[in-house]
């Protein structure tokens, strides 16, 4: 197995003049990102904390991740987006000593050391040190949608990322030197998938930004504009893409692989994907954040689609297994499963367990086996997908409880074709509405504040009256029969 850190030292001397991370007229070559990640390791050397690193799409993110490896302290990546409240409660969460502020963006926090870019670039001594960083180190914590109102933050140990990363580049046939795309925002764990993989076979990574995803058309001039090899999306990205035009083998002979994985892959977009590039190989993986972004692949094929309906998510990767409950929930057992979550032993005991000596987690994924494959059937709890986004339902509803007028709220998602289309937010509140349109408008202005964009429903409707069920507590099922078509 190969380790990141001593490849990107080894690329930094081989190909020192390669692009390593690429976006827009930003760039990062390996010899840069080598000395930059030093030049922060050596700068937050004495912090045992995890660092958290604040921006978007900056190469210098890229930067922070390899400086916090190097460094030992593992980092908490916080893309910009996420509104100033979340990122008060991850930072008091996490309590660090140090953020690295890549962004231009004020962040201010008391007590501790912000460094930004110029920081580091004023900065050009450093005495070399070898890598702090051990196997059983925490490597990242990203958090994620929690249902208690308050994110999570998973804790992945350094080996496991070595060895998923090591995986991903297994499943790209080893193919060294190849320009990978990422398009999942830092702080969600997708982006691994291509970060790591990219850097330890020697790519390049290009960061396609929420601009361009608002804006396909740059999508559309980055791809005519940059050769890709590998593509690492969620699969509703590719649904967007699939619209753009030239977007096939013929415009891009480059394309071989596409990485797919945080949501069900459809029939139709595979099928689609193949008809446009049929050399290229396409693949399904599976995986929470909890253990290491995918755990499961399989390659989608003609004669895959023609086989299945729905498309499996394939075989475990070697040292993880799979197992079912009684009640078919899958749980992962393995390397790659996390640490648990940061501070948080009450939720990290209810999903963590000790399997046999081994790190377990409990999915919350209903699944099936059959003839050497696994299947995705749903949840068992109220967590979903939308649009790619991971979120707990009860999260949604905890934060719009807190709006003054808003009694009780059930968040229901509203489904076509099989997929999240929008949310609805489904109300009572302590006085009758008069005009529902600005009192939606000012809803969303309000938890704009303290939500993400992607998590603020988008329709609302009042009610007087949720239908309970036998032991009192709210009906979702029903509530989800009546407003959820
Ligand atoms: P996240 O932690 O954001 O990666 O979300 C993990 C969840 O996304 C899983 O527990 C599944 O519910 C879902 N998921 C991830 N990959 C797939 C896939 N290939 N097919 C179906 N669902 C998936």
């Amino acid at each position: 197995m190969k380790d990141i850190l001593q490849m990107l030292k080894q690329h930094s001397e081989s190909r020192g003049e390669t692009h390593a991370v690429q976006h827009e007229d930003e760039t990062m070559t390996y010899g840069e990102l080598e000395t930059s990640s030093s030049l922060l390791a050596h700068m937050i050397r004495h912090t045992t904390k995890p660092i958290i690193l604040y921006g978007h799409m900056s190469p210098y993110m890229i930067a922070g991740m390899f400086g916090a490896l190097k460094a030992g302290c593992g980092y908490v990546p916080i893309d910009t987006s996420i509104p100033e409240q979340r990122v008060q409660t991850i930072i008091k969460k996490v309590d660090p000593d140090v953020i690295f502020n890549t962004s231009s963006e004020e962040l201010a926090v008391e007590g501790v050391t912000i460094l930004n870019i110029e920081d580091l670039k004023a900065t050009n001594t450093y005495k070399e040190q070898e890598p702090q960083i051990q196997d059983d180190s925490i490597a990242y914590t990203i958090f994620t949608s929690g249902s208690t109102g308050e994110p999570k933050g998973v804790q992945i140990y350094y080996d496991s990322l070595v060895e998923f990363a090591n995986w991903v580049v297994e499943l790209n046939d080893n193919q060294l030197g190849q320009h990978w795309l990422n398009q999942a925002p830092l702080s969600f764990d997708l982006s691994v998938m291509a970060i790591y993989p990219s850097i330890l076979s020697g790519g390049t990574l290009q960061l396609v930004d929420k601009k361009m995803i608002n804006k396909p058309m740059l999508l559309h001039e980055l791809f005519a504009r940059e050769p890709i090899h590998v593509w690492v999306s969620t699969p509703s990205f590719m649904e967007l893409c699939l619209m753009l035009p030239e977007f096939d083998a013929g415009s891009q002979p480059s394309m071989g692989t596409f990485l797919f994985c945080g949501e069900i892959l459809g029939h139709k977009t595979a099928s689609m994907l193949l008809k446009k590039f049929p050399n290229a190989k396409v693949y399904n993986t599976y995986g929470p954040t909890e253990a290491t972004v995918a755990v499961t692949s399989i390659q989608v094929t003609e004669a895959l689609l023609s086989k299945e309906k729905v498309i499996p998510v394939g075989a475990p990767r070697k040292g993880t297994s799979l197992s079912l409950t009684d009640d078919n929930e899958l749980v992962i057992t393995g390397n790659s499963v996390s640490a648990g979550y940061l501070k948080d032993p009450e939720r990290t005991e209810k999903v963590f367990f000790d399997n046999e000596g081994q790190r377990a987690y409990y999915s919350g994924d209903s699944a099936q086996y059959r003839e050497g494959q696994w299947y995705i059937q749903g949840r068992v709890d109220n967590q979903i997908k939308y649009n790619g986004y991971r979120m707990e339902l009860e999260e949604i509803e905890a934060k719009l409880k807190q709006l003054d007028h808003v009694r009780e709220a059930i968040v229901v998602p509203v489904y076509r074709r099989g997929k999240v289309a929008h949310l609805l937010g489904v109300t009572m509140t302590t006085h009758q509405i008069e005009d529902e349109a600005q009192t939606t408008h000012d809803m969303k202005a309000e938890l704009k504040h303290i939500l993400p964009e992607y998590m603020i429903p988008k329709k609302f409707v009042f009610v007087d009256q949720l239908p309970l069920t036998h032991n009192g507590k709210l009906d979702r099922k029903k509530i989800n029969e009546v407003y959820g078509s």
